[in-house]
């Protein structure tokens, strides 16, 4: 709350600055003098596609470790269903599209490598 009057900031019912009695104003006038007001409201008028960047992003570095890691498999589940997430949010890009191929070739690497692990068990 600040002084109408001089801009100090004013706790009470009256400036202690300029000893001025403070009007009140309504909550529709304080949006426009609170900042803090409008950053709160910020996250909730951007696009729905910055949502599903993050995801497109998780699902990227899901995507590596699945491959990278083939016993990490079940992240590469996680991580393609992040990516059809993503896609379902509007974010439709190249990174999108890498995280899905990657996420994909991690889950094939991580049944390939339970089959391998699998035929060695039961064989020898
Ligand atoms: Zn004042």
């Amino acid at each position: 709350m600040n002084c109408q009057s001089c801009g100090a900031v004013v706790v009470g019912n009256y400036c202690e600055h300029c000893g001025r009695k403070i009007v009140r104003v309504t909550p529709n006038q304080n949006i426009n003098m609170n900042r803090p007001t409008q950053v709160r409201e910020t996250p909730n008028s951007q696009p729905s596609s910055n949502y599903g960047k993050q995801k497109g992003i998780a699902a990227l570095i899901l995507g590596i470790s699945s491959v990278v890691l083939p016993v990490f498999g079940l992240l590469g589940i996680v991580g393609l269903v992040l990516a059809i997430s993503a896609k379902q949010d509007g974010y439709i890009c190249s990174l999108r599209t890498t995280a899905f191929v990657l996420n994909v070739i991690g889950i094939g690497l991580s049944v390939l490598a339970f089959v391998c692990f699998l035929s060695v068990a039961l064989y020898v």
